[in-house]
């Protein structure tokens, strides 16, 4: 069964909610009851006290001559407090019986105390209680007097108005707090819900390639907020990727449309003899060939690099001599441009691959010379630092400007095309660079300062 969040959230909180309201209510209830009994019972047993010492005081003030009518004002003043006395001497002669007296007025609070109780207890269990005092003058037992009410405690009507008054105000506050509860519940599981419906229409509309949308981020829900945020991200990535895919193709189809128009012109001129056959003419198209097949065999190398299709032919080597010897390489290059080249370093032996490497420091090595003007200097350091080792390359050449830094390593990117007038390259080597490196698992960094020089970083765990 699949139910819709909202309902989910709503119904759960409203469980919760109101189950914990009926128990705060029933504690509460309870609890007062409890209280309220107790009071009463202690108020019944004060009244007792009371009445037992009115009669005693009684006693006094007539010094033992009990009038039938003074106690009668006594009994009738107890009956109203719900006390039915009977007073007896020491030697057991009835002085003093409400019943006998009062007997239509006894029966009738008795049955008013039932009927009270039973309004508000509809299954109490009263009964009709009677309790015995000694009558104390002087230390000397005078009489003794038997009390008897409607027990263990009973309420009066005031009492039962006032319990279900306060009932009454428990229940409402219990209500309202439900009322509350389930309109509470129904904005939070909505406000969630919308944010969650929002956010799965966004992925739809992504999703049918409308890779620019954003969903827009209000949500004060931290998870709702972070989901959003990598929705957006994800769009982003997408949109970049097909940024990135039809550039590369405008890229390629540019790259090499250059080189074969250039072909094409020269077979047809070549054709239609405007131009003679001579070797210097095929030597230059020969060269156009080559051109071409370079930027295919480098962007096919850059595609298994980055598919990780390559393996790396692992072995131990002197990385100090792998540079040296690249160094010797570029010697006439350097001497043709006055450009003189530095290398800093000591023994190191490292496990990689070796060819690979050496593609690595050949693309940056003849980059710095081809950026740094004749009488340039190149310096090139190899560091040992413990847990991985840089070799940085260093030129004091024309170098990148800031904008274009974090684009160097993108295919084909080339920075302002004015400025390479002249200088061949594709713009596809220093992604070439950055994938091996990456496949040693290390980094490559650039900093850079536009007039003054560019310094490469290539950093290999060891
Ligand atoms: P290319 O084969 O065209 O040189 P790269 O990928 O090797 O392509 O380099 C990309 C761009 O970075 C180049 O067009 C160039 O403008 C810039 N670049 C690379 N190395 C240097 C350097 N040492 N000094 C200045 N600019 C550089």
């Amino acid at each position: 069964m699949k139910y819709k969040l909202s309902l989910k959230l709503a119904v759960t909180y409203l469980f919760t909610t109101i189950f914990l309201i009926i128990t705060m209510v029933v504690i509460t209830n309870r609890t007062f009851e409890d209280k309220f009994k107790n009071y009463i019972k202690n108020l019944q047993q004060e009244k007792n006290e009371e009445t037992v010492q009115i009669v005693s005081n009684y006693y006094k003030s007539v010094d033992g001559e009990w009038k039938d009518k003074d106690l009668e004002e006594i009994g009738i003043n107890a009956l109203e407090e719900g006390l039915i006395i009977k007073i007896t001497d020491i030697e057991d002669n009835v002085i003093w019986d409400a019943m006998e007296h009062n007997s239509g007025m006894c029966v009738a609070m008795l049955t008013e105390m039932a009927i009270n109780m039973k309004k508000y207890y509809a299954d109490f269990d009263g009964e009709y209680t009677i309790v015995q005092y000694d009558i104390i003058v002087n230390q000397l037992k005078v009489a003794e007097i038997e009390l008897g009410y409607y027990g263990p405690y009973y309420l009066t009507e005031n009492d039962v108005d006032f319990l279900k008054a306060f009932n009454n105000i428990i229940i409402l506050i219990g209500l309202i707090a439900i009322i509350s509860s389930i309109i509470i519940g129904i904005i939070i599981s909505k406000k969630i819900t919308k944010d969650l419906t929002n956010t799965i229409d966004s992925t739809k509309e992504i999703a049918k390639g409308n890779y620019k949308y954003r969903i827009i981020n209000n949500s004060d829900t931290i998870e709702i907020k972070e989901l959003i945020d990598a929705v957006n991200n994800l769009a982003k990535k997408l949109e970049e990727q097909e940024q990135m895919r039809n550039k590369l193709t405008s890229d390629i189809a540019h790259e090499i449309r250059t080189p074969i128009a250039t072909l094409q012109s020269h077979l047809e001129a070549l054709k239609d003899k405007v131009w003679e056959i001579s070797e210097e003419r095929i030597i230059s198209l020969y060269e156009e060939i080559v051109r071409i097949s370079e930027i295919v065999d480098k962007l096919s190398d850059l595609e298994n690099f980055e598919k990780g299709h390559t393996q790396l032919n692992k072995t131990k080597f002197n990385i100090k001599e792998l540079i040296k010897a690249v160094i010797l390489n570029f010697q006439k290059e350097a001497l043709d441009k006055q450009i003189t080249i530095d290398f800093e370093g000591d023994d190191l032996f490292i496990d990689a691959d070796k060819n690979k490497l050496k593609q690595v420091l050949v693309n940056l090595i003849s980059n710095s010379l081809k950026y740094t003007k004749d009488n340039g200097r190149l310096k090139i350091k190899l560091l040992n630092k413990k847990t991985k080792y840089e070799i940085k390359i260093k030129d004091n050449g024309i170098g990148i400007p800031k904008d274009n830094l974090p684009y160097i390593f993108d295919r084909f990117y080339k920075v302002d095309k004015s400025r390479n007038r002249g200088i061949p390259g594709s713009g596809i080597g220093l992604s070439i660079v950055k994938s091996i490196i990456n496949l040693h698992g290390g980094e490559i960094d650039v900093e850079s300062t536009l007039g003054k020089g560019t310094t490469f970083i290539i950093i290999l765990p060891i």
